[in-house]
């Protein structure tokens, strides 16, 4: 029985009456966690180490210079109580479009172009700016791993590292939808998201900013729409009120001088990037990406030893228990999933970014409880980031874990030896709603006895989530 651990906000309608004095504004206090504060900072540095790989910086030093000193301002204005000297705070602009920002433990934070370039003063700017520090500085990253759910597995490291890298490998693998990397935090619960956004509010007003231009900023994401806002919006769901709540907030604090910020600088900002050639998508920064191999050259040769007939049990998280012929081991586990592999069937880039081509991934997506929609769900994440991926065999009912399931047959190139794979996807509902899925690769050639070893696995998979 675990106790959930809410964060206590004091009701605004109880702080109305002392409006327009400073003192009046709610009071904030960082939810509970485990981890000590210098894991944040480790945990940022290597996150941040993952997304200087995968995301072009725009590399401007006027624009850079200047999103820094809205940084620096808001850094100074830090509530003494969240001022944790380990922590440093940097902003770097990456050279894409949509309006996406987040920021990781300990402080690194990366601001779109288009956030800039869609914002309407140096306030909205701010605003995004004071959030997303405010999940830094309550370390929301961390508590929220502290409060973490059955299925996910590993450390806490390899969590943060496997949403980066968009999941694990395998030649199919990566669960978020565009890059992995907007799947860091997953998302924030509603309670932090309020958080954020009354701790930002006090930020801003600490730093001579009307908070209201953060309440404004959000209605800026949501008109853009389209396949741009949302990513962020999911990652920072509205807990409903948003702007009521902050614009209370804010009318509670006194704001004293240039309440929108330098304008003019502003302007110059926007104009410098208007006359660049246009920020780069997701999507195209995905492709990039996928061109720098994450494997290494296609073409190696890969020698495995057969699957043994013995099986040996791993209990990966306390909801799963998962049996793989004896010759295979955990290789990595990342995110909401684990990878079994023999000796030599695994392979690590440079980047990050890692393969297998036999052996099997177990792992939980998120989901609305309609099998059937959820797979298809995860076969277009799939196919997004696989384009040799195509289906071979009808979807079937299937037994998976004792449970109805559903399998279907995949063919796809290995990116390790460019060779024909053949792929196994089973999955089956967990109580929650979630999705859990295995994965079977192994070489076409070798299809006939990998597949009897797939289904093994998939069927003797022990699921206690009731
Ligand atoms: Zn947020």
């Amino acid at each position: 029985m675990s106790t959930r651990l809410y964060i206590r906000i004091v009701p605004i309608f109880l702080l109305t009456v002392a409006l327009g004095t400073a003192s009046a504004q709610t009071q904030i206090v960082a939810p509970p966690n485990k981890y000590k504060v210098s894991d944040d900072v480790k945990l940022g540095k290597e996150a941040e180490a993952q997304a200087l790989k995968e995301l072009p910086l725009l590399n401007d030093p006027a624009v850079d210079e200047y999103i820094n000193g809205i940084g620096q301002r808001l850094v100074a204005a830090i509530p003494p109580e969240f001022q944790h000297p380990e922590f440093r705070y940097t902003f770097r602009v990456v050279n894409q479009k949509e309006l996406n920002t987040f920021a990781l433990p300990g402080g690194p934070m990366f601001l779109n172009r288009g956030m800039i370039e869609a914002a309407h003063n140096e306030g909205e700017v701010a605003g995004v700016m004071a959030h997303e520090m405010s999940h830094v500085m309550l370390r929301h990253g961390t508590a929220q791993q502290t409060r973490a759910t059955p299925y996910e597995i590993g450390a806490v490291a390899g969590q943060i590292l496997g949403a980066i890298v968009g999941g694990t490998a395998g030649s199919i693998i990566a669960q978020g939808s565009n890059l992995g990397i907007s799947t860091y935090f997953m998302k924030f619960s509603r309670e932090y998201e309020t958080q954020a956004d009354i701790n930002g509010a006090h930020v801003m007003a600490r730093a001579g900013y009307d908070p209201r231009h953060m309440a404004e900023m959000f209605r800026t994401i949501e008109a853009q729409g389209g396949s741009s806002g949302p990513q962020f919006l999911s990652d920072h769901p509205n807990p409903g009120n948003r702007y009521q709540y902050i614009t209370k907030e804010a009318q509670m604090m006194a704001v004293n001088g240039d309440t929108a910020g330098n304008n003019g600088e502003f302007g110059r900002a926007q104009a410098r990037l208007k006359g660049m050639s246009p920020a780069l998508t997701a999507q195209q920064i995905q492709q990039q990406n996928q061109r720098r191999t994450p494997v290494g050259t296609t073409g190696r040769a890969v020698n495995v030893d057969p699957p043994s007939g013995s099986f040996r049990t791993y209990q990966p998280t306390n909801a799963l228990r998962v049996s793989v012929p004896s010759n295979w081991a955990p290789v990595e586990s990342a995110g909401t999933s684990i990878t079994y592999a023999p000796q030599g069937a695994y392979f690590q880039g440079d980047n990050g970014g890692s393969a297998f081509t036999h052996g099997i991934e177990v792992g939980v997506a998120q989901g609305t409880g309609n099998l059937q929609n959820d797979t298809n769900s995860l076969l277009r994440n799939f196919a997004q980031s696989n384009a040799q991926l195509q289906q071979s065999g009808k979807a079937r009912n299937d037994n998976v874990g004792g449970r109805n399931g559903i399998t279907v047959q995949l063919a796809n190139v290995s990116e390790v030896t460019g060779q024909p794979e053949y792929i196994s996807l089973s999955t089956t509902e967990l109580r929650d709603g979630s999705l859990l899925y295995v994965i079977g690769v192994a070489p076409r050639t070798e299809a006939g006895t990998y597949d009897n070893t797939f289904k093994k696995v998939r069927q003797n998979i022990q699921i206690s989530d009731r």
